[in-house]
């Protein structure tokens, strides 16, 4: 087992690095105040990780501990040795996370929380984190039902919960790859440009790259779009793209009140992907 503090010393270790690099080698142009942001993403972080503390994880490890004494699960329905158990049981909790996210985005009501997440202006290390409490907590029913479901043991779980970490903080921050070295990585993770192209205010393209960890669940869901160059990219929900709407209290209050058309700016006018010479061509290529 991972003790917690070895894995927050990773990831706080890694938030440090990566806040450091994204400022030398940015992969997007800022377009808010840095201080500002930081400060409502930082409120947000420190909201999320305590109710993850207080329910999250307390419900996730007494799934796993239910689960262990009976034992229950997908990954016990065969025997099998140990290692193969580990291995499929990670591939199972990054598939189920997929469809979770999935479904962050298509139910109305789980959006009207995801899209907290969804409205910061840029993209960083920090947006990692910056998750709305009720999102985490209602993470919490996601967990028991997945943990017991696939019957995954406490070390894979462990292991599985610091490369989630790990993953969304180097997919969330704004680092510029060698594009060529990212084209690679993405065959296999999910990388800065992927997601980036998930947080853009286009709705379609919002709507792709689903994926937590490994990036084939979009391939084989066929949710996958690489092709929108980052330069391109305008960040954030066009609905939601004020700098009033950004603010803590709003934030914070955004799923409780009357929602307002995602999909369209404050003007009226859409956003919308003019030139999709590119992307028509090379459907599944990652572009710079
Ligand atoms: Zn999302």
């Amino acid at each position: 087992m991972i003790p917690a503090l070895i894995t927050l010393l990773i990831v706080g270790s890694l938030f440090g690095t990566f806040f450091v690099v994204e400022r030398f080698v940015p992969l997007r142009a800022h377009k808010a105040a840095l201080i500002a942001r930081l400060f409502v993403n930082l409120c947000f972080s420190a909201l999320a990780f305590v109710v993850a503390g207080l329910l999250v994880r307390p419900a996730a490890q007494s799934a796993l501990h239910w689960a262990g004494a009976q034992p229950f699960g997908l990954i016990h329905l065969i025997p099998l040795p140990g290692w193969v158990q580990f291995v499929i049981a990670f591939l199972l909790m990054d598939l189920s996370f997929y469809w979770w996210h999935w479904l962050n985005h298509r139910s109305g009501f789980l959006w009207r929380f995801h899209n907290v997440h969804h409205i910061d202006a840029d993209l960083d290390v920090s947006t990692g984190f910056r998750f709305h409490f009720g999102e985490v907590a209602m993470s919490a029913v996601f967990r028991v039902v997945q943990v017991a479901l696939i019957g995954i043991s406490a070390p894979a779980f462990a292991t599985y919960e610091l490369v989630f970490q790990i993953n969304t903080l180097f997919q969330h921050s704004n680092v510029r790859l060698p594009i060529r070295l990212e084209r690679l990585l993405s065959m296999v993770f999910v990388t800065p440009r992927m997601h980036g192209i998930h947080h853009s205010q286009v709705q379609g393209e919002t709507n792709s790259n689903y994926s937590v960890v490994f990036s084939w669940w979009d391939r084989i869901h066929r949710t996958l779009g690489l092709n929108i160059p980052q330069s391109e990219i305008v960040i954030g929900v066009p609905g939601y793209s004020t700098p009033g709407d950004r603010r803590l209290l709003n934030s914070i209050l955004l799923p409780f009140k009357k929602q307002r058309d995602y999909w369209r700016m404050p003007d009226g006018t859409s956003a919308l992907r003019i030139n999709r010479a590119e992307s028509t061509s090379h459907p599944t290529r990652l572009a710079e």
